[in-house]
C-alpha cells in the first residue's frame, strides 16, 4: 500500500500558474510521439490552406504565443515539461467552427472558426485556450484517469513502466482520426475553466489583448444560438459564468503579462 501511495505521489504535479494538483501516468515523450503520428495523418487527409493572409496569421499568432509560454517556462525552470514540444500551425479549410491543439504543440484551426475570432486578438484567444490544454497536459491527465479506472491500482506501474499498449489504445479513445479530433475530446469543465485562464494569461504574454476575450465567448455562444450548434461551442460549456469568470481573470494575465512580457 506504501509502494502505490508513494507512486501516485510520484505521478502528482502542479500544473504551472493555476498551481492546481495533477495526476499523469503516462510519459509526455510517448504522447508527443503519437500526437505526431495522429497530426501528419490529418493532414494528409484534409485541405490545408498554405501561405494565404490567413494561414500566415494562425501560424505567427501561434508562434507568438508558443514563444511566450516557452519565456515564461525557461525563466520559471518548467522548461522540462515542455521539452518535447515541436509547435506546428496549420489551418484546415473546414467550414466547422474549431480549434484544438494535441498534445506536443500541434495545432488545427479550421477556416470555419475564422469569421467569429474577428481579429488578431480573437484568434489568440482561440489559440491560448488550445495551447493551454497542451501544456497544462489535460489530455495526459484525462487518459491518466481513463487508465486508473480500467486497471485501478495496476496502473500506477505504468509510471515507472510503461505500458504502450494500454497508452496506444487510450490515445486513439481521445486523439484518434476516428474519434474527430479535438471533437470528442470533451475536456472537464475544470480542464476548460483552466485552459480559458491559462489561455489568457498566455495571450496576455504574447502581447494580445485579454480584454477582448469576453467578447469573443459571447459571439460563440450568440452562434449556438441557432439551429445547430457548433462543434466548438457545444464541446465547450458556454455560459454567463464563463463569461464573468474570464472578465474577473482578466487583471491576473495583465500582472502576469507586464512581469514576463516578450521583448
Ligand atoms: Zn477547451
Amino acid at each position: 500500500m506504501l509502494v502505490v501511495f508513494l507512486l501516485l505521489v510520484s505521478a502528482c504535479k502542479k500544473v504551472a500558474i493555476t498551481g492546481r494538483k495533477q495526476v499523469t501516468l503516462i510519459k509526455e515523450s510517448e504522447l508527443v510521439v503519437m500526437s505526431d503520428q495522429e497530426y501528419r495523418k490529418f493532414l494528409s487527409q484534409n485541405k490545408v490552406i498554405k501561405g494565404t493572409k490567413d494561414a500566415e496569421r494562425v501560424q505567427r499568432i501561434g508562434k507568438q504565443i508558443a514563444d511566450a509560454v516557452e519565456h515564461y517556462y525557461r525563466r520559471n525552470k518548467l522548461d522540462a515539461k515542455i521539452k518535447d514540444f515541436a509547435w506546428e500551425f496549420n489551418l484546415v479549410q473546414d467550414s466547422l467552427v474549431n480549434a484544438w491543439c494535441m498534445p506536443g504543440g500541434k495545432v488545427v484551426f479550421y477556416t470555419g472558426i475564422l469569421p467569429i475570432c474577428e481579429d488578431d486578438d480573437g484568434l489568440a484567444v482561440v489559440m491560448g485556450h488550445e495551447v493551454a490544454h497542451a501544456v497544462a497536459q489535460h489530455g495526459n491527465e484525462r487518459m491518466s484517469q481513463g487508465m486508473m479506472a480500467q486497471l485501478g491500482a495496476a496502473a500506477l506501474s505504468v509510471a515507472t513502466t510503461s505500458q504502450p499498449e494500454q497508452t496506444q489504445n487510450l490515445f486513439m479513445q481521445a486523439y484518434g482520426a476516428g474519434a474527430q479530433l479535438g471533437v470528442l475530446l470533451p475536456f472537464s469543465r475544470k480542464h476548460e475553466t483552466e485552459a480559458d485562464r491559462l489561455g489568457l494569461v498566455f495571450m496576455a504574454m504574447a502581447g494580445f489583448n485579454p480584454d477582448k476575450a469576453p467578447a469573443f465567448w459571447e459571439r460563440m455562444s450568440a452562434l449556438s444560438g441557432g439551429k445547430e450548434p457548433p462543434v466548438f461551442i457545444s464541446s465547450h460549456p458556454n455560459s454567463k459564468t464563463r463569461v464573468a469568470d474570464l472578465k474577473a481573470y482578466i487583471p491576473v494575465a495583465k500582472k502576469y503579462a507586464a512581469e514576463y512580457a516578450q521583448p
